[in-house]
């Protein structure tokens, strides 16, 4: 079985260079935008860009290709002019994955300034996604550090959400730096083995379906989302280890999204040699 590690690489000059860039620093899968991340407006993807990237997988082997959607996006925004180009540049970017056979597109989970409200706002967004949606796609649902009025940075947020909204299109990318500052304590095993036993009772472990390996700059339960290199943070390397050989976790993709893309080699370095199987 091949592991899938890698990292959100530049898609600069086309996405096929992510793939090129991947393959350069040892990735097996890489996460990309696949379109800028700073612009909303709904782009489609042209067929020549298809052929590209699909070329790319065949050069490289890299064929685990996760997509993130852009930062601004938040489908649970109090404004309702603000929802609605959310939800529609969400809506374009699973189009855009269905056409370049990209399974994932993660996306971070909005704000709002009254939780509940924006739960509701949020919810709703996912389910006229849900209803719209090209098939072979899957919302991949961040887990959140909990900074300003970010939802979902707690288990039991997600699980209104499929109490909601049973669907298996709707999967979770854990992100070990939001997970750690949401104050979740994954540094030995007996507190890793009950933060996923806790994600099992509320969420169901087969939903969890994407990973992002970043260190965090930022102590326990902070709620600050500051990622750090690998090893080099608060969560340390322990927390990788006990990750990276996880059998329960061992076909996922795992990508790096630390700070200088300089030390990706090095930090994707560091993953590999913590895997013992
Ligand atoms: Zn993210
Ligand atoms: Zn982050």
């Amino acid at each position: 079985m091949q592991r899938l590690i890698g990292a959100h690489t530049s898609t600069a000059g086309g996405l096929q260079n992510a793939l090129y860039e991947g393959k350069q620093l040892g990735c097996t899968a890489v996460q990309i935008f696949t379109a800028s991340p700073r612009q909303w407006k709904p782009v489609p993807v042209a067929a020549e860009q298809i052929e590209k990237l699909q070329h790319a997988r065949h050069e490289t082997g890299i064929e685990c290709v996760v997509s993130h959607a852009a930062y601004l996006i938040n489908l649970a925004s109090q404004d309702p002019d603000t929802r609605r180009k959310a939800y529609e540049a969400y809506l374009a970017e699973l189009q855009r994955c269905a056409a370049l056979g990209i399974r994932y597109a993660v996306v971070h989970m909005g704000s709002h300034p009254d939780f509940d409200t924006g739960m509701q706002l949020l919810i709703e967004s996912l389910r006229h996604l849900l209803a719209e949606m090209p098939d072979g796609v899957c919302i991949a649902m961040e887990t959140m550090a909990g900074q300003g009025n970010a939802l979902c940075y707690r288990f039991e947020h997600f699980a209104r959400i499929y109490d909601a909204l049973p669907d298996e299109r709707l999967v979770i990318c854990a992100d070990t730096c939001h997970l750690f500052a949401a104050g979740y304590d994954m540094r030995t095993p007996e507190t890793y083995h009950a933060v996923w036993d806790e994600f099992d009772r509320y969420i169901g472990l087969s939903r969890l379906q994407v990973w992002h390996l970043n260190d965090s700059k930022k102590p326990l339960g902070s709620r600050v989302d500051r990622h750090e290199h690998i090893g080099e943070g608060e969560l340390g390397l322990s927390a990788f280890q006990l990750i990276l050989n996880d059998p329960r976790f061992a076909t996922l993709p795992m990508l790096i999204e630390t700070p200088d893309e300089k030390r990706f080699a090095e930090d994707l370095a560091k993953l590999w040699g913590m895997v013992t199987s």
